[in-house]
């Protein structure tokens, strides 16, 4: 069967009923021969609140029962967005990080893949299966610790699974129709890239243009992962969204794709010091 893998991100699962859209989504994939890996992140606000518990329970917190609390959100929506796809018929089944089990370093709350093994999902779709629900952002580190992989991680979720199932695309879909010359939000004129390369998208990731988590678009960018932005809220078909590709697939390529920004930064300057 050809494999996709579908990431909806916290906007896109923040109550039920887009948890119910979502899954109308994957049903659709689903009827057109796909088998799916689904990744979802927390619903919104859910991974913020879990990290204002750990804070205010414990200020110098120990970062491994950081990890256990703020993992958390996204077993949730795993568990919701499986049930749901079970509703409108779909055979679909949720995998927390530690039941793959997703393999990672124990840099906890920056946590880096180590493996991704196929079996236990593989044997699931032998049996039938259609939909592995995974809940991103998380995995086990060596010791048997729960991880997580930094804020944003489920982007990087999705693209290592599409790299180690051999997946046919990664679609992120998120609560913009694309990637956009700058954050649509700010910036009422911005464009939207039909395409921009895994370059360009990693230059403006790292400079702070959350769409994509910028370890996400290295991942892509090293396994050749075809990886797509779409909205959840529209209708898609193959040509929605932007395509973020090898430069090779983008005919006339632009000198600046676009702009990104920061607003946690500060610039200090010190005057008359004199050594
Ligand atoms: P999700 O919860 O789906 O992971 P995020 O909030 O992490 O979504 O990322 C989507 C947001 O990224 C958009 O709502 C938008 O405000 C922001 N963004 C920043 N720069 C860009 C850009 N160049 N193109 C599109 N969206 C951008
Ligand atoms: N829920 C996590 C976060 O808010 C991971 C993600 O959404 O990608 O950072
Ligand atoms: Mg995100």
């Amino acid at each position: 069967m050809p494999l996709l893998v579908m990431k909806f991100g916290g906007t896109s699962v923040a109550d039920l009923d887009r948890i119910g859209n979502a899954a109308a989504k994957v049903g659709r994939e689903v009827e057109r021969g796909y088998d799916v890996i689904v990744i979802v992140s927390a619903m919104s606000g859910k991974t913020n609140e879990l990290v204002g518990w750990v804070e205010g329970t414990s200020p110098l917190y120990d970062a491994r029962e950081y990890d256990a609390v703020v993992a958390s959100g996204e077993n949730v929506t795993a568990g919701l967005m499986a049930l749901r796809l079970q509703e409108i018929g779909i055979p679909a089944r949720s995998w927390q990080g530690w039941q793959v089990p997703i393999n990672t370093t124990s840099a906890h709350g920056a946590a880096r893949f180590v493996s991704i093994p196929r079996e236990n999902i593989d044997r699931k779709f032998a049996e039938g299966m259609k939909v592995a629900v995974v809940a991103g952002f998380q995995g086990l580190s060596h010791e048997g610790r729960i991880t997580t992989l930094g804020r944003g991680g489920s982007d990087t979720t999705a693209v290592a699974f599409a790299a180690a199932f051999g997946a046919e695309r990664c679609d992120i879909y998120t609560d913009v129709d694309g990637v956009y010359t700058t954050d649509p939000r700010i910036c009422d004129r911005a464009r939207k890239l039909h395409r921009i390369a895994f370059e360009e998208m990693l230059e403006l990731a790292s400079l702070g243009a959350k769409v994509l988590q910028t370890r996400s678009v290295e991942l892509a960018m090293r396994y050749n992962v075809r990886l797509r932005v779409l909205s959840s809220f529209e209708d898609t078909d193959e040509n929605s969204g932007t395509l973020v590709c090898g430069e090779e697939e983008i005919m006339e390529s632009k000198v600046v794709s676009g702009v990104a920004y920061s607003r946690d930064e500060a610039k200090i300057t010190l005057f008359t010091i004199e050594d």
